[in-house]
């Protein structure tokens, strides 16, 4: 059985996310989407429960597709739940030298994990969570870039601006 970890933050998850890892679903026999728990660098809108609620909720019609949270080293957590392929997506722009050094020092730290870069949708390239979260702050239109839960989720973290 091959089986792949998409680690991030996704905080929350959004439409692109989900596209990758709907597509990886289909490389796989099961895709673990892992969720840090203390993501370095970030401060977080949601809470590591409501992240994996939101993603939960987000994949529960692909039973390949299983969602966790975990501390410490995405490796490590590979290791543990014998994931061989590191999926992670990439979008024009920035996302290329972040993964590429990313994938070297995974390579340094865990050799035997394989990092799997799958291109962006055309639809998607300029989502980010970090963008979403902004957008919506202020008042935007979400509609089509989150699933209904993730747009609920963020008014009420908004209240009626959202
Ligand atoms: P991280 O903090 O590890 O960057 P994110 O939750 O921001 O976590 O993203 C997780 C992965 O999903 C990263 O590989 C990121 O490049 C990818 N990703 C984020 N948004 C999109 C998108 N709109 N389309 C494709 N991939 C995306």
């Amino acid at each position: 059985m091959t089986i792949a970890i998409y680690p991030g933050s996704f905080d929350p998850i959004t439409n692109g996310h989900l596209d990758i890892a709907l597509r990886a679903s289909r490389i796989f026999d099961k895709l673990i989407i892992g969720i840090y728990d203390r993501p370095s660098e970030k401060t977080l809108l949601f809470s590591t429960r409501e992240r994996v609620r939101l993603a939960r909720e987000a994949v529960k019609d692909n039973p390949k597709i299983e969602v966790v949270s975990y501390k410490g080293l995405t490796g490590d957590y590979a290791r543990k739940v014998h994931a061989h392929v590191m999926v992670r997506g990439l979008r024009m722009g920035g996302d290329f030298e972040k993964e590429f050094t990313l994938s070297m020092m995974n390579r340094r730290l865990y050799p035997e994990l394989e990092q799997l870069c799958l291109m962006s949708a055309v639809e998607y390239q300029f989502l980010s969570s970090s963008l979403l979260k902004e957008a919506a702050s202020l008042g935007g239109d979400i509609e089509g870039l989150v699933p209904s839960i993730v747009a609920r989720a963020l008014i009420s973290k908004y209240g009626n601006k959202g």
